[in-house]
């Protein structure tokens, strides 16, 4: 039985938006950005979907990277957070993690790895994000520092990140890049700058390696471009479906904190998805949502297990006819923008009772 809420992926979208990263890097090799669960999209089945397509995945954390390796995934894993401990090391060298060393007390650490073991090490620097990275003085000695580490078979690779890559017109952007080719100007590595929103925008910024991620999942990093103006297709649609249509007087009101009350009569559709299934709460009132193929208005409060529309523009609308809240058609940007969020958070966000589906 399809479930009431269920997200639907369609792996041919993920496919097209892997040879958009290619026709925007051509010369450029591919970290694919699995964490957080593949953006809400499934570890394991993006990854297998990936595999032979890409050069390398990347994952935030340890726990991530091991949950791959069990599940028979062979190619490079980074794990982008690096570890904090000997103990979190040496599980990255078990499972054959690529590691990212991003500060000065993770270098003794590695200097006391035996020389019969091997790690790939990216060395991370921070340009401006004041997040993870060594500061650009400390750089140069950090890397003289990792190759003298015998488990380091070949060089370190250089990396940065980007804070703001997705406002075209923030000069900060330069400012790093600038930064990390000056301090990086002499030293053997590949390197690699650049997520989507840099991918997308800023050729500059384009390297041995490349990181996309949300691009990937068919979402623009742009607040000002859209998705098919970029050529991506959404890989995630999240669906349910009416589990009840039912007539309103005039001033009924509808949900919690009465917050909408029918300024006519009005029919009202119940929608099975909700808080619970990470369909934003805080989303602005009249937000669209689409049943069959017209997009009609939410009203009322966002509940755990429901929403409520106004099938007023859906005068057709049946008991069970299905619901799409975004995804095809009905962009999760512009769903975001409703909910004044971005895009990742609710991709990221759905919950573990949706269940997932391939198209
Ligand atoms: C998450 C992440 C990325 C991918 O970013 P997108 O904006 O999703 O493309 C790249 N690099 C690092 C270090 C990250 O943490």
């Amino acid at each position: 039985m399809i479930p009431a809420a269920y997200a639907q992926l369609d792996l041919e979208a993920l496919l097209n938006n892997l040879n958009i990263v290619r026709k925007y890097a051509p010369h450029s090799k591919v970290m694919a950005v699995i964490k957080a669960n593949a953006y809400g999209h499934g570890l394991g089945r993006i990854a297998h979907a990936i595999e032979s397509q890409v050069d390398a995945v990347a994952v935030a954390r340890t726990d991530e990277g091991v949950r791959l390796r069990k599940a028979g995934f062979n190619r490079p894993i980074t794990v982008l957070e690096g570890f904090v401990n000997r103990q979190e090391l040496d599980e990255q060298l078990s499972f054959h993690l690529d590691t990212v060393v991003h500060m000065p007390e993770q270098i003794p650490m590695l200097q006391h790895v035996d020389a019969s073991q091997v790690i790939s090490v990216w060395l991370k620097m921070d340009t401006g994000m004041s997040r993870l990275g060594l500061r650009p003085e400390e750089f140069q000695s950090a890397y003289q520092a990792l190759t003298r580490c015998r488990c380091l078979k070949q060089a370190p690779g250089l990396m940065t990140h980007l804070a703001n890559a997705d406002d075209r017109e923030d000069n900060k952007t330069v400012n790093q890049i600038d930064v990390f080719r000056h301090t990086i100007n002499g030293l053997s590595g590949e390197c690699s700058i650049a997520n989507s929103a840099a991918i997308l925008g800023w050729q500059q910024s384009l390297a041995e390696w490349v990181r996309p991620g949300l691009m990937l999942y068919g979402c623009s990093p742009f607040p000002d471009l859209s998705a098919t103006e970029l050529g991506l297709k959404p890989v995630m649609g999240l669906h349910s479906r009416l589990i009840a249509v039912k007539q309103l007087r005039k001033g009924d009101t509808v949900g919690y904190g009465s917050s909408w009350q029918a300024p006519v009569d009005t029919r009202l559709g119940v929608i099975a998805v909700g808080y619970g299934d990470g369909y934003p709460r805080h989303i602005s009132p009249q937000a669209p949502v689409r049943v069959n193929d017209r997009v009609v208005p939410l009203i009322g409060r966002v509940s755990m297990d429901m929403i409520t529309v106004d099938l007023h523009g859906a005068p057709e609308a049946q008991i069970g006819d299905p619901v799409t809240l975004w995804g095809d058609g009905l962009p999760v940007e512009e769903i975001a923008k409703a909910a004044a969020t971005i895009p990742y958070t609710l991709i990221c966000g759905i919950t573990q009772r949706v269940q997932i589906v391939e198209s």
